[in-house]
């Protein structure tokens, strides 16, 4: 699968899924654009791939910020020639039940994962359509984009909207050749779940064995966790797909966590 010279951008890629991503997009001969919040994770993680400075760099975009995120796609296209693919990726999480959950916390967690879905969308479909040359636009969902779990309301929320969002970009994009799909991981150990273990295990009064193996891998078919490498392949897969046949579907990468 190649993604030779097309010009990638991928949010929250300092760090876990989308830090694979942007290696394995480069691996297929792509230009990457690691967008992030932490602008010395982007920065170092683009020296790390590309020590030459060429064919990856690290941009400052916090993806709820309208003026950044279009100035920072503005600027990818500059630099690359153009806009190809988009992975909105960015997330985070904030575990706690409903009855008590802060307001301020379910609009933060709302506002990055779709706020930052929308205005990248938005910014990267204008190039796009002028390039008149397609696209790819890939959502990084997850398991809870079908299935919900207690104490994860917003997330849950806000992972099911990404869906709708994908088949409205597949229907608006199809006539630009831009395709539209959701990738929905299981559970991967990144620094987002590695923070939820103890989380959890003082939520539900378990230990953090019993939340890995009874609460995160329980439904998996062989108690295992999905992989950074698991999800980065299947964005690569949708990034470089031909047609419009693959548009605004979602693909569950969960170990048979959740089956369609
Ligand atoms: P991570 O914490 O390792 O990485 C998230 C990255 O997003 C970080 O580099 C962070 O700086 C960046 N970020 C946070 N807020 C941002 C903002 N406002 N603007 C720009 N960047 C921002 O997390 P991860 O596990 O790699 O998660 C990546 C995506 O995958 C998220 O959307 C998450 O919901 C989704 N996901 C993760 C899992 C999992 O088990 N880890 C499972 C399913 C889906």
């Amino acid at each position: 699968m190649s993604l030779t010279d097309k010009v990638c951008v991928v949010t929250g890629a300092a760090s876990g899924i989308g830090k694979d991503i942007a290696r394995q997009f480069l691996d297929a001969g792509a230009k990457v654009a690691i967008a992030d919040l932490n602008i010395d994770a982007a920065n170092a993680t683009a020296k790390e791939f590309d020590p030459e400075g060429k064919r990856a760099m690290g941009v400052a975009m916090d993806v709820t910020d309208e003026a950044q995120v279009d100035a920072g796609i503005a600027a990818i296209a500059k630099a690359f020639g153009g806009i190809d693919v988009l992975v909105s990726n960015a997330g985070i999480q904030i575990v706690g039940p409903l009855e008590s959950y802060k307001y301020a916390d379910w609009k933060k967690l709302l506002a990055i994962h779709l706020d930052g879905a929308f205005l990248t969308t938005r910014a990267c479909l204008q190039h796009m359509y002028a390039q008149g040359r397609g696209g790819s636009i890939i959502y990084m969902g997850s398991a809870h984009s079908k299935e919900a779990s207690v104490l994860k309301a917003p997330y849950v929320t806000a992972k099911h909207g990404l869906i709708g969002l994908a088949k409205v970009v597949a229907k608006e994009g199809a006539k630009h050749g831009v395709r539209s799909n959701v990738i929905c991981p299981g559970f991967v150990r990144t620094p987002l779940v590695e923070k939820q273990i103890p989380e959890q295990a003082k939520a539900l009064g378990l230990t953090e064995a019993e939340v890995i193996k009874n609460v995160m891998l329980k439904e998996t078919v062989d108690g295992e966790f999905t992989t950074v490498d698991d999800v980065a392949r299947t964005a690569v897969f949708l990034a470089s797909f031909p047609t419009n046949a693959l548009t605004g579907q979602s693909i569950v990468v969960s170990h048979g966590w959740f089956m369609q």
